[in-house]
């Protein structure tokens, strides 16, 4: 081990041929996209848990899209931050790197588009997609939603159904095959790097525990307190966007991989 918590970091990547990497609202609170704890978290006086909940949907389509109007519109006004950068050019020097997230926003793979590295996993869907209420039909949307009334809300081509944003929302099912591939790629890690997340929503949060379970050190990345800070190996306390370019920058093609046909790029 090194002397700062840094340089700890740092070697445990070094040495890990596989890491699991599970992001949360905090990666992007540096691009100016609130957590839904956090101070910013509020809108018009509703909490998340109050909107983000399919009998919320159910009650009043229209207040519901009107806030899933105003986050889209804050969104697509952000860039993804060194965090994300630094992350997306690490996983393209090295595959044995997977990326789970829960954010909804799309900056992991604005990220990566720039860069040319692999897509996250995402736990909680895309807020810039929509899925049809009444035939389950699910496509991308980037364009703006009139919440005006209620017959202006979006639907669906196909059968005429409400749409609905296609994000998981508190009390529903995670789909099945990112949960069960981001559960593989956490019994399989050697490493495990937590960012931006508070452990308290699940089952995203026990996807960190599978792999301590299953022997990796764990890192976590976090201004604040965590669920995670009694199991760590490592706590880097900061934010996200300095604290991630720091311990992965350095970061080249693990040395097997080197001795590989193909040299590390950089
Ligand atoms: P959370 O709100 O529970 O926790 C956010 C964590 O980020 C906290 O631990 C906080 O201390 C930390 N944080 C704050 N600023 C940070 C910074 N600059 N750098 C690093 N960390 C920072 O978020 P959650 O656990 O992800 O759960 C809320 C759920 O709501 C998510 O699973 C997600 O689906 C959804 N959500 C998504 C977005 C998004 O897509 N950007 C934003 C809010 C909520
Ligand atoms: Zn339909």
């Amino acid at each position: 081990m090194g002397h700062s918590p840094t340089q700890d970091a740092h070697d445990i990547l070094t040495e890990a041929a596989r890491v699991l990497i599970l992001t949360g609202a905090g990666m992007s609170a540096p691009s100016g996209i609130p957590t839904f704890r956090g101070p910013d978290g509020m809108w018009h006086n509703f909490r998340p848990e109050e909107l983000a909940t399919p009998e919320a949907f159910a009650r009043d389509p229209l207040l519901v899209w009107r806030w899933y109007g105003w986050r889209r519109e804050l969104i697509a006004q952000c860039q993804p931050n060194a965090g994300h950068v630094a992350l997306a050019r690490w996983m393209s020097r090295h595959d044995g790197v997977t990326l789970v997230t829960q954010n909804v926003d799309g900056l992991h793979e604005r990220a990566a588009k720039e860069i040319g590295s692999a897509d996250p996993i995402r736990l909680h869907g895309s807020i810039f997609r929509v899925r049809c209420t009444e035939c389950g039909t699910e496509s991308g949307h980037q364009e703006a939603v009139d919440a005006s009334t209620e017959d202006t809300l979006p639907r669906c081509e196909a059968c005429g159904g409400l749409l609905r944003p296609a994000v998981v929302w508190f009390g529903e099912q995670l789909p099945f095959d990112a949960l069960s591939q981001a559960s593989d790629a956490a019994r399989e890690a050697d490493a495990c790097l937590v960012i931006g997340t508070s452990g308290a929503v699940y089952p995203a949060a026990g996807l960190a525990h599978e792999a301590v379970s299953s022997g990796a050190p764990l890192i976590v990345v976090d201004p604040g307190e965590t669920a995670y800070d009694g199991m760590a190996d490592v706590r880097l306390v900061g934010s996200a966007d300095e604290v991630v370019p720091e311990i992965v920058d350095e970061l080249g093609a693990r040395p097997s991989a080197a001795k590989a046909a193909t040299p590390p790029c950089r």
